[in-house]
């Protein structure tokens, strides 16, 4: 039956000792690791908003003939809406995250002040016009 993986890039800042630090030795190990998954029947969650990493993953997923009952793309509520409508258009299930509760603030605030970089592109998003 297989285990049920959530597979993302970790949103913490870690020290080199115990994390991949470089861009594209992370996306090649999130890569690495989705292999591993998929090749031993397991389920998995893919959690990223990457374009990249969502391209190759289309690109392995083909490779492997991998069914759609095998895995679904996950997002975060706001982040990257076109990639997120474009995966729904392309006709594969994608699940969007969404911080409810009387905790939400807290929750979220933590998880900002882990990774500060992330404030510029929340912000970014906030102030984008939609029609
Ligand atoms: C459902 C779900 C659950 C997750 N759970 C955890 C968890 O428990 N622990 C953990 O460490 N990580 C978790 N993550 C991952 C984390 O939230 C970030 O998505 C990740 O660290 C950033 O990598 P990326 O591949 O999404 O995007 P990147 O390649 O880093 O960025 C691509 C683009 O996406 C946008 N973006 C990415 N993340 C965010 C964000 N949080 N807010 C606003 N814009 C953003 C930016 O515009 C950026 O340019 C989870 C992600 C999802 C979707």
């Amino acid at each position: 039956m297989g285990t049920n993986y959530r597979l993302c890039k970790g949103i913490y800042i870690e020290p080199e000792a115990i994390a991949y630090k470089d861009k594209q030795a992370i996306r090649d190990n999130f890569m690495k690791a989705l292999e591993e998954i998929l090749k031993n029947g397991n389920y998995v969650g893919l959690a990223t908003h990457d374009k990249y990493l969502i391209d190759d993953s289309y690109k392995l997923i083909k490779e492997l003939n991998i069914s759609k009952d095998k895995f679904e793309f996950q997002m975060l509520l706001g982040v990257r809406e076109d990639l997120r409508n474009k995966i729904n258009n392309d006709g594969f299930k994608i699940i969007i995250y969404v911080p409810f509760g009387k905790d939400w603030y807290a929750y979220s605030f933590r998880r900002l002040q882990e990774n500060p970089e992330l404030t510029g592109h929340i912000v970014k998003e906030f102030f984008t016009f939609r029609k």
